[in-house]
């Protein structure tokens, strides 16, 4: 299997090689051509799976191809500082190489929240973001999420297990009900399935 065989643009797959990226990972080659056909998925993939590409590819093609507006277009929730900021690294390197490079913020909690609202004066296309910071962004009126055309939850068993289902469900309560959503966890307790049942419309199941 080949990364040309599953439907990136040239840009895309030049920002794959510039990866290192030689052939997509199983969890790669499984999602990215649903994902990027707009279906809901499902993923079981563990970490270093390749699991966060699988996800990152398809969102910035989804991107290049809807108007820019104001507030994000993709949202990621991570249940940790560390997964949300590699993530957004992810992100940023792919997108690096993009004609109209897509804005990547990044967003946790623990630290001030003043450097967060400040990088997001000036709008971004795509927000990852543990799910009580997220909360607390908007509160300040930091951002608004009507424009989400994507979620993405990712390690979403640790998300539960970590105690945000309060906070996931009143950011689910905010999202607009048409759009694309994909869950990716490790494990798949009942709590996962309930909110996966919730969540996800016709979904593809991937299991790797
Ligand atoms: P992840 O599961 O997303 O945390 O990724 C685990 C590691 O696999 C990261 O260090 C990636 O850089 C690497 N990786 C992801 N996709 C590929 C690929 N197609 N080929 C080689 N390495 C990859």
């Amino acid at each position: 299997m080949s990364f040309n065989e599953l439907g990136l643009t040239p840009a895309l797959l030049r920002a794959v090689r510039e990866q290192g990226y030689h052939a997509p990972t199983a969890i790669q080659a499984a999602a990215l051509p649903p994902a990027l056909a707009g279906r809901d998925v499902l993923a079981l993939a563990q970490t270093g799976s390749g699991k966060t590409a699988a996800f990152a590819l398809p969102l910035l093609q989804r991107l290049i191809a809807s108007p820019p507006r104001p507030g994000p277009r993709v949202l990621v929730l991570a249940p940790t500082r560390e997964l949300a900021a590699q993530t957004a690294e992810l992100l940023r390197e792919l997108a690096a190489l993009l004609l109209h490079r897509p804005k990547v913020a990044l967003a946790f909690g623990g630290v001030s929240i003043n450097p967060q609202l400040m990088a997001l004066r000036g709008g971004c296309d795509v927000m990852v973001a543990t799910p009580g910071r997220l909360l607390d962004l908007l509160e300040h009126n930091g951002l608004q999420l009507a424009g989400v055309q994507c979620l993405v939850l990712d390690e979403a068993d640790r998300l539960l297990s970590q105690g945000f289902a309060e906070e996931l469900q009143r950011v689910l309560a905010l999202l607009p009900a048409q759009r694309q959503s994909l869950l990716f966890s490790a494990t798949f307790p009942p709590a996962v399935q309930v909110l996966a049942e919730q969540l996800l419309r016709d979904p593809v199941r991937i299991t790797i």
